[in-house]
């Protein structure tokens, strides 16, 4: 009897520690999902930020959480080689300005919009304005571009030039092309081209507004993408301009990031 008592206590002791510890868990990992600068600052929460220094860069970078390497998120990858769920779907919203009306999804992620708007702004300011010609593309979006493709240009053009479902950045909602602005291409895509000058503008100062040019001339053989002066993937500043002065890819650069995470993952792991 004095056992069953003391057993129960504890039961009910356990029960209770369980319940906070529950709590505590679901709290905590709400604050990490908002990987947003300022939760990572907050007196709040006290967030221990990464810093690393990539391979064949001279500066260091600093962010709030590996969670920025997840699908979705600022420094998601994907590739021909590397594909996402092609049912994911990101958090989107409307650009305002600068589509075309053929545009079939004007939607980007939330934290795209502003920099894309200040970075149309800048082209205008330079008099070499552009309009986005694409944005976000679904799974469904991309399978659709591909069946057309193909009965167009036949399955082995469609293959080097269009990427399957899962395997478009296009889909991260993360990334535009860009094409220069004229009336005629307002208002059909078959008009629409993106000139030299404006492209050479963009490889130069896109990293100002937190976007990389994803897969550059002479770096094919690393992206696996033919080259694209008028892809634009957004990683913000920091990263952006660090590429920019690096002359990586953001496939080395994602590889690299995935290497220090999954090190640092072990170093904490292991006793000491
Ligand atoms: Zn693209």
């Amino acid at each position: 009897m004095k056992h069953g008592v003391g057993r129960a206590v504890v039961a009910m002791v356990l029960a209770a520690w369980t319940t906070l510890t529950l709590l505590m868990i679901n709290g905590g990992t709400q604050l990490v999902n908002r990987t947003s600068e300022s939760v990572a600052h907050s007196p709040l929460y006290n967030f221990q930020p990464i810093t690393i220094r990539l391979d064949r860069t001279n500066r260091d970078l600093t962010f709030p959480s590996w969670k920025y390497l997840q699908t979705g998120k600022i420094w998601s990858y994907v590739s021909g080689k590397q594909g996402i769920d092609p049912a994911f779907e990101p958090p989107l919203t409307d650009i305002t300005d600068g589509t075309p009306s053929w545009i079939e999804d004007k939607r980007v992620q939330p934290m795209v919009k502003e920099p894309l708007e200040q970075l149309r702004q800048a082209t205008a300011e330079a008099k070499l304005p552009v309009l986005v010609s694409s944005a976000y593309r679904s799974g469904t979006a991309q399978a659709k571009v591909r069946t057309e493709t193909t009965a167009k240009n036949g399955a082995a053009h469609t293959d080097e030039y269009v990427a399957k479902p899962g395997h478009s950045e296009h889909q991260l909602g993360l990334a535009v092309d860009l094409t220069s602005f004229s009336e005629k291409c307002k208002a059909r895509f078959s008009d629409c081209a993106l000139d030299p000058k404006t492209a050479s503008w963009l490889a130069t100062h896109a990293h100002e507004y937190g976007f990389i040019l994803r897969y550059p001339k002479g770096k094919e053989k690393i992206t696996g993408i033919a080259s694209e002066a008028w892809h634009f993937r957004y990683v913000g500043k920091d990263l952006a301009s660090l590429i920019h002065e690096s002359g990586l890819t953001f496939d080395e650069v994602y590889q690299n990031m995935v290497k220090l995470r999954d090190n640092a993952s072990v170093a904490k792991s292991s006793p000491s």
